[in-house]
Parts: C-alpha cells; sequence; structure tokens
C-alpha cells in the first residue's frame, strides 16, 4: 500500500497510512473474529453507502460485537472521503474485531477502524472463471448471514486452485452442488432475454450490488429470476457476469472451455447501475 493514498481512523484519530492495529493476542489475529464491509466512492459519488453500513452494523452484531450505529459508520466514512480530492475514486472499509474474550467468558472487547484508500475502479474487460472443488458453507457451517473475515480463507484457496489452472476467478458451488457465487462478487446468468441468479439460501452473500441490480433490472422490464441454479445451466447461459461493490457488474469472458462476450443484458446491467449512482 502506498501510505500516501490511505487513511484510517483507529482509537479516537485519522493516521495516514496503514497502522498497526492489533497485535499477537488480538483475538482476531488468529481466530479470524473481524467483520468488514467494503463500498466505493467513485466520480463523486458513493452508491448505497447507507446500506454498506447497515449491513456492517448487522455482520458486528451477527459476531456478538457491539459495533457503532450504521449512521456514526457513515459519518467516520465520509470524514475519511474528505480527506481526498473531489472524484478520487476511493474503496471504503470499516471494520470491526473481538479484541479479547471471543472464546472465553465475559464480554467481548470491540474494537474498530474506518479505512479509506485510493483505488481506481477496475476496466469492464472481464474475467475468467473455473468451476471450483472448494464450496460456500451453509449458515451451520459457518456465520454466512455475516460480511466476515473469516469466509475468504475459502475464497482464497479458490482463487489460487483457479489460477493455478489459469484462470482469475472461480465458481463456487454449495453444499448441495448447485450454483452460489464467484468468490467475492455475486453471479447472475442471461439466457434467451432473461436474467437468472442463485436465490439467496444461505450460502452467498446478497450483495448489495446484487440486489441493486436486480430493481434496476425490473424495474427496466426485464424478467429477473432468482432460483436455484445449475452448473450446466450457467454453462449453456448467453451471458455470464458478476456484481460487487469493487467492480460493480463485470461481464465473464470464460467460464472452464466455454468463450463468453460481453453481451447486451450485461452492459444493460452496468448502464443502469451507473445512471442510479449518478442519481439517475
Ligand atoms: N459475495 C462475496 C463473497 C463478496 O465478498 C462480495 C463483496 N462484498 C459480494 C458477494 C458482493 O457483495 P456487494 O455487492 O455487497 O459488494
Amino acid at each position: 500500500y502506498d501510505n500516501s493514498k490511505c487513511w484510517t481512523y483507529f482509537e479516537g484519530e485519522w493516521r495516514q497510512g496503514n497502522p498497526a492495529l492489533m497485535g499477537p493476542w488480538s483475538d482476531a489475529s488468529w481466530l479470524g473474529s473481524a467483520i468488514f464491509d467494503g463500498g466505493r466512492a467513485f466520480e463523486d459519488v458513493t452508491p448505497d453507502l447507507d446500506m454498506h453500513c447497515q449491513r456492517c452494523e448487522r455482520s458486528a452484531l451477527a459476531f456478538g460485537l457491539t459495533p457503532l450505529k450504521a449512521g456514526a459508520i457513515e459519518e467516520l466514512i465520509r470524514d475519511g472521503i474528505g480527506k481526498f480530492a473531489k472524484n478520487t475514486p476511493l474503496y471504503l472499509r470499516p471494520m470491526f474485531w473481538a479484541e479479547t474474550n471471543f472464546l472465553d467468558p465475559g464480554p467481548v472487547e470491540t474494537r474498530y477502524a474506518i479505512s479509506v484508500y485510493e483505488s481506481a475502479m477496475p476496466a469492464p474487460k472481464g474475467f475468467s472463471a473455473a468451476l471450483s472443488s472448494f464450496r460456500r458453507p451453509s449458515y451451520e457451517y459457518a456465520p454466512t448471514d455475516a460480511k466476515a473475515a473469516c469466509h475468504y480463507a475459502n475464497s482464497g484457496r479458490a482463487v489460487r486452485e483457479a489460477q493455478k489452472r489459469g484462470f482469475d476467478n472461480a465458481v463456487l458451488l454449495d453444499p448441495v452442488g448447485k450454483v452460489s457465487e464467484f468468490t467475492t462478487s455475486n453471479l447472475f446468468y442471461a439466457k434467451d432475454g432473461a436474467v437468472h441468479t442463485p436465490i439467496p439460501n444461505g450460502t452467498l452473500l446478497n450483495g448489495i450490488t446484487r440486489q441493486r441490480v436486480i430493481k434496476l433490472l425490473r424495474k427496466a422490464g426485464i424478467e429477473v429470476f432468482e432460483r436455484v441454479v445449475s452448473w450446466p445451466e450457467v454453462l449453456a447461459a448467453d451471458e455470464v457476469f458478476s456484481t460487487g461493490n469493487y467492480g460493480k457488474v463485470i461481464p465473464v469472458t470464460r467460464l472452464e472451455t466455454r468463450d463468453l462476450q460481453p453481451g447486451p443484458l450485461f452492459k444493460k446491467a452496468r448502464e443502469l447501475y451507473w445512471e442510479f449512482a449518478h442519481g439517475g
């Protein structure tokens, strides 16, 4: 990280750069007892920042932490945005973690940091995706109602497996073998003019961008089906794309042996998102 491009609020003050937040005995550093969220500021807008802050508060509560209220998280993030020149593309990351007592009796000590850093919006050039041999857990196996650091151990090994096979990213199935999501974004496909996406079943993160894109497409008169999706259907799709706060709407250009082109429904979804982001 370039320290001049990052501001972090920790223990009552804004510090430039990537300050140390925890030590070897902080629970989060060895138990994964941390939650976070990720939003974006770009072209001077912050789409759905309120929703990201609300999810951050909910994720912290799901871990038994004592978070700030969503409104207070948003206020701090806006202070952080103010440290950069207008229009700088930024990634916004609030995080809360258990410092002590995560596994022991006694009140969990909650700590938090709000970090804002400069990060260009990725070009929508698309990515390739392999079918992962790893799966998303269900709620019984992991706290899937939280955007938690611990889930990303699985995402990381899925990315590495895919990269070894020459792909950028991976599709993960759920515990019963239906399609769940990509490693860090939600999956959509288009077939015969309609859009399909896996229904939230406690294994995928019901992304804020996902929910927004579904609403926008429906409002534009496009049918969107939230359903149980099987892998062969995705392989036979006309188009496949992802949604997530980082790149918003990005096309898939290769799925295992199948080459794909960014198509009209991907383009529509991306266009509608940009219009929405700018208040349209
Ligand atoms: N799934 C996972 C596992 C993610 O990490 C993300 C990124 N937050 C998403 C989906 C997309 O969610 P959102 O649109 O809220 O960023």
